[in-house]
């Protein structure tokens, strides 16, 4: 068989922080299912899993392609860890206020207003046509991650004032990142 299944080993890798381009960058929608996705994949879940992320786009592992991964699990929801390639949000509703953090922005949690239910269509990474309806947590993970996806970040969010007050530590994550790029 030459396409590896969904079930490769992923590798943790490193996750790129606030400052790098490719978090700006709108990702590329998937149109085929490869051996490289797969891997990108399966790196995807294993690093979410090791940063007890309850999400992780693709380009925050410094990939531009249109797949999410998603942890119920981290919500208490019995569905077990997986990916979403090219999510689409299909319906939102009501609107929750609650603190939330990023893992390209280590330390940094803010409150932000999120829809409160969401319905998502994708592709499973097998290849299947799936759909989400989620609540709470999960909900405000899906549609930060989905965002990601278009370049958009959470404290975009948020108040001038409250990005403001944010602003030397925005910094100090940049130059962070810098450096870890050099
Ligand atoms: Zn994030």
């Amino acid at each position: 068989m030459d396409t590896p299944q969904w079930g490769t080993i992923g590798q943790v890798r490193r996750i790129v922080l606030y400052g790098n381009p490719i978090l700006r960058f709108p990702a590329q929608q998937v149109e085929k299912i490869t051996p490289e996705l797969l891997q990108i994949m399966a790196d995807l879940l294993t690093t979410m899993k090791k940063k007890d992320g309850v999400g992780l786009a693709a380009n925050q592992i410094g990939e531009r392609v249109a797949v999410i991964a998603i942890n119920p699990q981290s919500c208490d929801l019995d569905s077990p860890p997986t990916c979403i390639i090219n999510p689409k949000v299909l319906i939102t509703e009501g609107v929750i206020e609650a603190e939330e953090g990023c893992l390209s922005f280590p330390d940094i949690y803010e409150i932000v207003p999120r829809p409160e239910m969401v319905k998502v269509q994708g592709i499973s990474p097998e290849g299947k046509e799936l759909s989400i309806e989620a609540t709470k947590l999960l909900a405000r993970a899906l549609l930060h991650e989905i965002e990601h996806l278009q370049g958009v970040l959470f404290i975009d969010h948020l108040s001038e004032l409250r990005r403001r007050l944010l602003a030397s530590r925005l910094k100090e994550i940049e130059a962070r990142e810098k450096g870890e790029c050099e």
